[in-house]
C-alpha cells in the first residue's frame, strides 16, 4: 500500500484526541511531500543532522518533533523551529532548552522521558528523578519551557501483558505529575507512547500521543 492509504487507514482506526506523529526518520523527503499532500502535519525524527537537512527543504507548515535522545550541545540548532522535543531527561538540557528558547523568544514544548522499559539501554527518568527536577521548577522557574507531558518506549516485545503494564506505569506516572505539580496548568496534558508494533495497546491504555514510522512508510534499512 501507498503512503497516502496507510495513513488514511491509521487515521480511521484512531480515537479523537490522539495525535499522530509520523515518523520519517531516514525517509526521503519524497515519501514526507506524499503524507504531506494527504494532509499529514507531524513529523518524527531521531537525528539532528537529518532534521537539519530535511526541514529547510519541506513545507513550512510541517510540526517537527525531535523524537530521539538529545544531546545538550544540538539544542541550539533545532530552537529557532522545534515544536516538540520528546525526549528530555535532565535538568541540564531543559536549562539548556530555556537558554535558546530565550534566543528565539520561543517557549519550547517539551516531553519528559521515562524509563518504562525492561531493557538497560533505553534513556529516561524515573519517577522519582523528575519529582526532583520538577520541584527545583518551582523555585527557578524555565519562562521559555512548557513540560507538556510525559514519553515512554516500551520494551521490544511481543508479550502484550508486559507492554500493557509498562504503558501503564507510564499513565501512572503522568496522573501523579500532573496532580502533584500540574494541577492548574492545562499544557501538561501529553502522554505520548506507542509505536507500530504496539500503538494499540498504548491507546488503550490513554495514549494522546502515538509515533508512527513503520506502518505508513515500511520497513527501514538497517
Ligand atoms: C523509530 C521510532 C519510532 C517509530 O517506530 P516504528 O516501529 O517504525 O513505528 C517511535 N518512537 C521512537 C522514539 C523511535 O525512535
Amino acid at each position: 500500500m501507498s503512503v497516502s492509504e496507510n495513513l488514511k487507514e491509521l487515521h480511521s482506526s484512531l480515537p479523537e484526541g490522539v495525535t499522530l506523529v509520523a515518523v520519517s526518520k531516514t525517509k526521503p523527503n519524497a515519501m514526507i511531500e506524499e503524507a504531506y499532500a494527504a494532509g499529514q502535519r507531524v513529523f518524527g525524527e531521531n537525528k539532528v543532522q537529518d532534521l537539519l537537512a530535511k526541514q529547510p527543504e519541506l513545507p513550512d507548515d510541517i510540526q517537527w518533533h525531535f523524537i530521539g535522545h538529545i544531546q545538550t550541545n544540538k539544542v541550539k540548532f533545532l530552537a529557532p523551529f522545534i515544536s516538540m522535543l520528546h525526549g528530555v531527561d535532565s535538568l541540564k538540557l531543559l536549562k539548556e532548552i530555556n537558554k535558546h528558547g530565550a534566543r528565539h523568544n520561543r517557549k519550547i514544548n517539551c516531553l519528559l522521558q521515562f524509563h518504562i522499559a525492561a531493557e538497560e539501554t533505553k534513556f529516561g527518568l524515573s519517577y522519582l528523578e523528575a519529582a526532583a527536577i520538577l520541584q527545583t521548577l518551582q523555585d527557578e522557574p524555565l519562562p521559555f519551557v512548557s513540560i507538556v507531558g510525559v514519553m515512554g518506549m516500551g520494551t521490544f516485545t511481543d508479550d502484550i501483558i508486559q507492554l500493557r503494564r509498562e504503558f501503564r506505569t507510564l499513565h501512572e506516572i503522568f496522573i501523579k505529575l500532573k496532580t502533584t505539580f500540574f494541577e492548574n496548568d492545562e499544557r501538561f496534558k501529553e502522554i505520548s507512547m506507542g509505536m507500530s508494533g504496539d500503538y494499540h495497546i498504548a491507546i488503550e491504555e490513554g495514549s494522546t500521543m502515538i509515533r508512527i514510522g513503520t506502518t505508513i512508510f515500511g520497513e527501514r534499512n538497517k
